[in-house]
């Protein structure tokens, strides 16, 4: 089997690298430095414990998708990989600057991917060494536990590129779904509006921030509120999103309601960084207005 490049250690990055680690790949992880990467691995073995605790998985088996995760302090191990799984911050221009590190040394039959959730595929793909090989593959958070992947296909990408990652998908026990590279694909294009929303009528005193989440969660009996989701994404990263919908089809539908954007400016971007809607310092999640 042939390694897994995953670039970004983040959230989404590390759930890559175990789910991939787990089905046996041997994964190459790196990030803007190589510390991140380590610190991500280190996260991981964390993840494993609790399975190991409620006895999902046994101590031999964490160890060895352990070792299968090699942290990298730049991209060229990344040459023997078969496929490279990019799960950078979701900006267009710190994606199109790892691309250009790629096209030096992804392998010619190598297939290089992108968890964007929500920039064109058929755009970025003009940043790729060959856009042929080039495809979205979008996960939901948190990786090791959502059973879904959507598979976006550029203008440009080949059959061939598709079968890859759908074999891979199967490989860690994902479901897919084919989406057309449009904005949002299929669950951020309907998932974004009612997050997005949710700020609004935060922003305009329609109800607290409690309970707005407990109206979503028990009157539509969703398993989180909206601004508990949202903090769980990353509010800069519902914010690019809302953006990409909003200039993507020029809909006013989707313009950032003025508090997301007030919160991304004040570095309050959920619960990755200890504080968002909700503040994240102490045991329980407390809610900051
Ligand atoms: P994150 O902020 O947790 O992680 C992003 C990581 O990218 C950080 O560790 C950062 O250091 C790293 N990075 C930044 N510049 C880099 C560079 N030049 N080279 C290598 N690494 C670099 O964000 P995340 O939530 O993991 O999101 C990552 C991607 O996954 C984004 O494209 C996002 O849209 C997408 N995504 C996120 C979710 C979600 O729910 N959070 C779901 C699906 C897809």
């Amino acid at each position: 089997m042939q390694a897994v490049g995953v670039i970004g250690a983040g959230q989404m990055g590390a759930g890559i690298a175990q789910v991939s680690a787990q089905a046996g790949y041997r994964v190459l992880l790196a990030d803007a430095k190589r510390e991140i990467a380590e610190r991500a691995k280190e996260g991981i073995a964390r993840q494993l414990n609790r399975l190991v605790d409620k006895e999902k998985i046994d101590g031999a088996t964490r160890d060895q998708a352990l070792a299968r995760i090699e942290p990298v302090g730049d991209f060229a191990p990344m040459a023997s990989a078969g496929l490279i799984i990019e799960a950078a911050t979701e900006r267009e221009e710190v994606k199109r600057a790892i691309f250009e590190q790629v096209g030096k040394i992804l392998g010619h039959q190598a297939v290089l991917a992108s968890n964007t959730s929500s920039i064109p595929i058929t755009r970025l793909a003009q940043a790729t060494p060959d856009p042929k090989r080039f495809v979205g593959v979008h996960f939901f958070n948190p990786v090791p536990v959502m059973g879904l992947i959507e598979l976006i296909r550029g203008l440009a990408t080949a059959d061939e590129t598709v079968k890859i990652v759908e074999t891979y998908a199967t490989a860690i026990g994902k479901k897919v779904v084919h989406a057309n590279d449009a904005p949002g694909f299929i669950v951020n294009r309907i998932l974004l509006p009612m997050l997005n929303e949710a700020c609004f009528a935060l922003g305009e005193g329609v109800a607290s921030i409690r309970d707005i989440d407990t109206a979503i969660t028990m009157g539509l009996n969703h398993p989180m509120g909206p601004l508990t989701l949202a903090d769980f994404i990353g509010l800069d990263t519902c914010l690019e999103i809302c953006k990409v919908l909003y200039s993507g089809t020029g809909d006013p539908k989707f313009r950032p309601a003025p508090l997301l954007v007030k919160y991304v400016e004040a570095g309050w971007y959920g619960r990755k960084t200890g504080r968002g809607f909700y503040d994240y310092s102490g045991d329980e999640p407390v809610p900051t207005r």
